[in-house]
């Protein structure tokens, strides 16, 4: 319902930056396994689908995707697209879809603040934490953690 905001990728930053810096304060309440754990999950499951089409994937990259949700794609691919993107831009798994990766590059590009984090190596996503707020797992670094097994500098 919301999708056209996604065509607004710098307002989008901005509001990503402002939501970081007010939740700040209010850090300690907001924790796993919390009280308001469902409240935050019930609020990003709204919000976030109608705006990004969310999969709520527990480990929010979006303002290293050009506020494009990678989990969106088909193949659940967070490392750039793969190599059937067809001639026009869209996706070899949904013919009449945008590629996600596509969207993500051309919105990075309107980002003068997170831009740059587009070529970023993203981590395995961690399905341990579907269906977990991506907020919540932000404010306590735990979407930061590494699968086990895997090292930036491999
Ligand atoms: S990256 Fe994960 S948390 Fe962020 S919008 Fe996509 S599915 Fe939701």
């Amino acid at each position: 319902m919301f999708r056209f905001l996604q065509n607004y990728p710098h307002l989008l930053e901005k509001m990503f930056d402002l939501s970081h810096r007010l939740l700040q304060p209010i850090r300690p309440w907001l924790k796993p396994n919390g009280r308001l754990e469902g409240i935050v999950i019930w609020g990003e499951e709204i919000g976030k689908k109608a705006v990004f089409d969310c999969r709520m994937c527990g480990q929010c990259i979006l303002h290293s995707t050009g506020m494009t949700c990678s989990m969106s794609c088909p193949k659940n691919l967070r490392n750039g697209p793969c190599g059937g993107v067809r001639i026009n831009g869209n996706c070899e798994v949904i013919p009449e879809m945008r590629c996600v990766w596509v969207d993500a590059y051309e919105r990075s590009q309107q980002m003068p603040t997170y831009g740059h984090e587009l070529i970023q190596i993203q981590p395995p996503v961690n399905r341990q934490l579907k269906g977990t707020s991506a907020w919540i797992n932000m404010l306590h670094d735990i979407d930061t953690v590494n699968p086990k097994g895997w090292r930036i500098d491999d």
